[in-house]
């Protein structure tokens, strides 16, 4: 089967250096917020171009962190996305606000500067845009609209480390920018693991505390906090591979490349670029009515698909409570019944690419 992300032929890649650096942090044993931590915190600031980075537990607690430092709790409404994974929205909830989405653009699969103004009350703290798929949203429209209402934006990056708004790395647009480093994410540890980037300091130092128990000095607490921190192995798995990045995202662009040149299927709509965006392909998404015999033609001919995201979080159960109905958000729903993603990792030949292409292309 040619998997969605094939995690064995990147590791076998990076194996020595890899092996090293996890026996090393096994022969220092200091496990949690030791010297890889620190030195990856450091390393991801300056390759984003951003002042501060704070390791976390996983892309989710990134989310969560970065909301109770922008002051979200009970009774508030954060505005975001309902085409994104459930954390997003999650995230929100659990702190007691009120997730409001509002309609992606329909042909980027980000959320839609033009839908959010209108969702904006008097209770409204933060917005939520997400690059979905690794392509950055419209960060121009979002910052407007948040200045104008004075809104905390908190960038859900966990799909596009390395991708660019404008020439400058996004997580470094909003108050704070969340990644993920799941395993199958473009910059992926071999666990969960996940990132807070802030360009100001007070931000930096309550997300510090935040991490670890909302403590400073050890065994004195200033405020609830949580036990989130990435650890020391994952950290240095990640060091390896940050110094690859660039590499594996500019593979990951070089095969959509090849998808676009080969796809040949008129019910097949490819992904869009954005002028101001460079997208960095974490997924190759792709829109067709016959979604459901492309996936069937592909799984018999052993190539893996996946269908990201079947249902938007508006008609998700755990939202039913929310009272949104079908129709409320058209883009979103269309794109529910009709994305598909193919296989898509920096390791993917053009024969593979081929294949895929080969099998879509014969579906009528
Ligand atoms: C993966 C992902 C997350 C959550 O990251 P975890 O590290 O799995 O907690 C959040 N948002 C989006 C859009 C994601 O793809």
């Amino acid at each position: 089967m040619l998997p969605m992300v094939d995690l064995q032929r990147q590791y076998l890649d990076l194996k020595a250096e890899v092996d090293e650096a996890i026996g090393q942090v096994l022969k220092e044993a200091r496990f949690i917020l030791g010297p890889n931590v620190a030195r990856l915190e450091e390393e991801i600031a300056a390759y984003l171009g951003s002042s501060s980075a704070i390791g976390v537990a996983s892309g989710t607690d990134a989310l969560l962190l970065a909301l109770r430092a922008c002051g979200v709790g009970e009774g508030d409404e954060v505005i975001t996305t309902p085409f994104t994974f459930i954390a997003t929205a999650e995230v929100i909830a659990l702190l007691g606000a009120v997730p409001v989405f509002a309609d992606i653009a329909p042909d980027t699969f980000n959320i839609d500067p033009d839908r959010i103004e209108e969702k904006v009350t008097a209770r409204t703290k933060a917005i939520i845009p997400v690059h979905l798929f690794g392509l950055p949203a419209d960060m121009d429209g979002i910052l407007g609209i948040a200045g104008r209402h004075g809104l905390a934006v908190v960038e859900d990056c966990a799909q596009a480390f390395g991708a660019e708004y404008k020439g400058k790395k996004v997580g470094t647009f909003g108050n704070y920018g969340c990644f993920s480093f799941f395993p199958s994410k473009n910059l992926a540890c071999y666990g969960d693991g996940g990132i807070v980037v802030t360009g100001n300091e007070d931000s930096a130092g309550t997300i510090r505390l935040l991490r670890n128990h909302g403590s400073r000095k050890r065994y004195y607490h200033e405020e609830l906090g949580y036990n989130s921190r990435l650890d020391e192995i994952q950290a240095a798995v990640l060091r390896v591979k940050l110094k690859r990045i660039d590499e594996f995202n500019a593979a990951r662009r070089k095969n959509a490349d090849l998808y676009r040149k080969y796809i040949r299927n008129a019910s097949v709509a490819l992904p869009s670029e954005t002028a101001d965006g460079r997208h960095v392909y974490h997924q190759f998404t792709v829109l067709s009515k016959k979604r459901d015999r492309i996936a069937a033609a592909l799984n018999e001919n052993e190539i893996a698909s996946a269908v990201y995201y079947p249902v938007p979080l508006h008609l998700q159960e755990v939202f039913a409570h929310l009272g949104y109905r079908p129709g409320d958000f058209p883009n979103s729903e269309r794109c529910a019944a009709e994305a598909i993603s193919l296989p898509m990792f920096p390791e993917l030949t053009e024969e593979e690419i081929r294949r895929v292409c080969d099998v879509i292309n014969h579906v009528s």
